[in-house]
């Protein structure tokens, strides 16, 4: 292969990997150049495809709670407020910390004792986890509820109820992060005070 100037120094590692990435490939003078996605062997897009590439490309695994997540016949505004908490990705006092937003007052809007974490907010808070104690009393059961997002997901089901089952009573848990979710941002920005359970 010719090129039609030198390469500066920055950008030798760039043409190392694109020469990488052409082994192999056969050149053809009778074919159309045509775009492929490079991650199935039909070379078709499809995003799902798209997200289980990404998904390995970070080393991780199609987490069991995502799935259950995304089969979910929940409502898209409580499956994604659901993804963001699993992900740690819903604004709490921590989290504006770490941005480097000065704090005054770390605690948690609902109960004032704590810091406020995602874990601590939507699970160990006193206040919200009375939410999840009342779901157990409404069902008759007792539960050991987990103070981390995706163990307090996968625990929230049913003994002996099927998967169908239990993916609606899923959509209760979503339901819960949902509004707490709503119900932290009334307290915030409507100035609502939280309800004492
Ligand atoms: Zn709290």
């Amino acid at each position: 292969m010719k090129w039609r100037r030198d390469w500066f120094e920055w950008e030798k590692p760039i043409v190392e990997e694109f020469l990488k990435l052409i082994q192999g490939c056969i050149m053809r003078i009778d074919a159309h150049d045509q775009l492929v996605w490079a991650g199935v062997i039909h070379g078709e897009y499809k995003v799902r495809e798209a997200y289980n590439t990404l998904v390995k490309a970070v080393g991780g695994k199609n987490n069991e709670v995502f799935e259950k997540l995304w089969r979910s016949k929940g409502p898209p505004t409580a499956q994604l407020c659901a993804w963001r908490v699993l992900h740690s990705r819903v604004t709490t006092q921590d989290m504006l910390h770490n941005r480097g937003i000065p704090i005054n007052n770390f605690n948690c809007i609902f109960c004032n004792s704590c810091e406020e974490t995602v874990n601590h907010v939507f699970f160990s808070c006193k206040k919200t986890s009375s939410i999840w104690k009342l779901c157990d009393k409404w069902v008759g059961v007792q539960n050991v509820h987990h103070n981390e997002a995706h163990s307090h997901c996968l625990g929230f089901k049913l003994a002996g109820l099927g998967g169908k089952h239990n993916g609606v009573w899923r959509m209760v848990w979503m339901s819960i992060i949902w509004n707490i979710w709503k119900h932290k941002n009334d307290t915030i920005f409507k100035k609502i005070r939280s309800v004492t359970c």
